[in-house]
């Protein structure tokens, strides 16, 4: 027997309305990119998103057609979100940080018939278009008085002119909730980007389970600053989970120095903010140095790569800041875990509280885990046994978009993350590698993680990377690369001692080496990559 309740399809469009007619005055707040602050609401973002899916149908643009943003979070960007996805076709955030000929590949493949651009990414664009087949339409996200006039690129429109020609008067379309509306590409460190191609249901999902208290907690009440750029991942899931719970946005724009994130938090009297380690590196840094605070703010959400365990401490301690330390990726929409207390851990003690908040945190409803070892054999939930970590649920990828590839779901539709974990019997899971960088050291993993974290704890230290280099005897051993504080000289053997205390001595690393800066993925991520290439004929003692 079937229920009898009706059929109300989960659309992205059904958000903004939702917003717009329940929250319709909660402000949106933008440092744009043109300099100074800009003010709106979700009732006129709603309408100039309506306003722009008649411009896009008067552009050509149709059912299923890629429109592309090159862009930062600001308003504009966010009106382009619900109106490319809410006419049905399909929002593409690319990452203006990728290489010129990622980039290329990613338009073409991507086919995308419009690309909205940001004045900063004018250049890129510039450098691109002569190489792309798809020959899309580029439209400029700023008014008239702004748009560049010698831009070397044909037919460039603005942004406010495409809106300013329109009435609004735009329905939403009924569409399938299976329908695709969004685009993301992995940056992929090995071979070409892929895409991953979110359908309507899998992002209205994705946001009812981002709300939730024990994910990211979002509130009607928080001011939310999602640092966490739009063209990464979503933004985290952000600004559709701010627009379901009707929570007031506010964008930084460009802007992502330490400096420029205390003023815009404290000013705008931010409660809630989500970004990479990096970001929060360069904010503490700056709160350090100044003196300065952020008292309003409650909530950080650190993702991307793993959050050290001293960061966390400052949030806590210094700021009175609470971490929520969350796991994902492009191909799970991206929010997995999430590092909340249970009723039985919000009893510990602190130092044991923070050990806890180092793992990446519990499945939400909706991410199913598990861990393999290489034959596939399901490893046990001990909080000790390393495996491949799998995941399925309605917003994990089925397959890549114009994939021809091998099929990336296993028999019993797991897709494996490339990453290596472990799960506590209370459910917390812990990334200790990605798959590619664990040392293996004398048939025993080393967590390369662990070992950064620890080292970047080390006051001398501002960032660490561990990368495994061949060994005659042992097969793999690790090589510290890093990044000392201030220019100030760290004795080897002090930080060797320093870390000495937390792991074995097995795992300790078998040389030290200092470099200026790391180098780092267009999501922040140290590139294992570039480092191993690096340091390839480096011997160790
Ligand atoms: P890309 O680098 O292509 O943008 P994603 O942002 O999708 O990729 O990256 C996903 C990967 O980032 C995960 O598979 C994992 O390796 C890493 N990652 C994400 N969050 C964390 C975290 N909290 N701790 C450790 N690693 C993380």
């Amino acid at each position: 027997m079937k229920g009898l309740m009706q059929d109300w399809p989960l659309l992205t469009h059904k958000v903004v309305e939702h917003a717009a007619r329940n929250h319709g005055h909660r402000e949106i707040v933008t440092y744009t990119v043109e300099g100074g602050v800009h003010r709106t609401n979700y009732l006129q973002v709603e309408e100039r998103a309506r306003k722009l899916a008649q411009a896009l149908t008067r552009l050509g643009v149709s059912h299923g057609d890629r429109v592309a943003s090159l862009a930062w979070n600001t308003w504009r960007h966010l009106e382009l979100w619900y109106g490319v996805s809410g006419m049905g076709a399909v929002m593409h955030t690319v990452n203006p940080r990728l290489f010129h000929e990622q980039l290329e590949y990613i338009f073409d493949h991507a086919g995308d018939r419009v690309v909205f651009v940001d004045l900063t990414f004018v250049p890129i664009m510039e450098a691109v278009m002569p190489t792309l087949s798809s020959a899309p339409q580029v439209v400029v996200m700023t008014d008239a008085a702004h748009m560049p006039r010698d831009a070397k690129i044909d037919g460039l429109l603005c942004y406010e002119d495409l809106i300013a020609a329109e009435d609004g008067r735009f329905e939403w379309p009924d569409l399938d909730e299976h329908d695709a509306c969004g685009l993301c590409y992995t940056s992929g460190t090995t071979g070409n980007p892929k895409g991953v191609l979110y359908s309507h249901r899998s992002t209205v999902l994705h946001t009812m389970a981002c709300c939730t208290t024990d994910t990211l907690g979002i509130a009607q009440r928080d001011s939310i600053l999602p640092v966490v750029p739009m063209f990464h991942a979503n933004a985290w899931g952000i600004p559709y989970a701010a627009a379901m719970m009707g929570s007031r946005l506010v964008f930084n724009g460009p802007h992502h120095d330490g400096a420029t994130l205390q003023q815009v938090i404290e000013d705008e009297q931010v409660t809630l903010s989500a970004a990479v380690p990096t970001v929060w590196l360069g904010l503490l840094d700056y709160l350090r140095n100044s003196g300065k605070r952020i008292d309003r703010l409650h909530t950080v959400t650190i993702g991307g790569s793993a959050a050290p365990r001293h960061m966390i401490q400052a949030f806590q301690d210094e700021y009175g800041v609470r971490v929520n330390h969350a796991w994902g990726m492009t191909e799970l929409s991206p929010l997995g875990t999430v590092g909340t207390m249970t009723a039985e851990t919000a009893e510990w003690d602190k130092a044991a509280q923070l050990d806890l908040q180092c793992k990446q945190g519990r499945a939400i409803f909706g991410v199913e885990l598990k861990i393999e070892d290489e034959n596939g054999e399901q490893k046990p939930r001990d909080g000790r046994s390393q495996g491949h970590l799998k995941v399925r649920g309605p917003w994990v990828v089925q397959t890549y978009y114009n994939y021809d590839g091998p099929p990336i779901l296993d028999n019993g539709g797991w897709f494996d993350t490339g990453d290596v974990s472990t799960l506590d019997d209370r459910g917390y899971m812990q990334i200790t590698d990605r798959s590619k960088d664990v040392i293996k050291s004398g048939g025993e993993w080393i967590s390369s993680i662990d070992l950064e974290n620890l080292a970047a704890g080390h006051p001398g230290v501002l960032e660490a990377a561990v990368i495994a280099l061949p060994h005659p005897k042992w097969d793999e051993r690790p090589l510290l690369v890093l990044v000392p504080r201030d220019g100030a000289a760290v004795a080897p053997d002090e930080v060797r001692a320093f870390m000495g205390e937390h792991v074995a001595k097995w795992q300790l690393p078998d040389d030290i080496v200092f470099v200026d800066e790391l180098p780092h993925s267009a999501t922040g991520k140290i590139q294992k990559t570039a480092l191993r290439e690096r340091f390839k004929d480096h011997v160790l003692p």
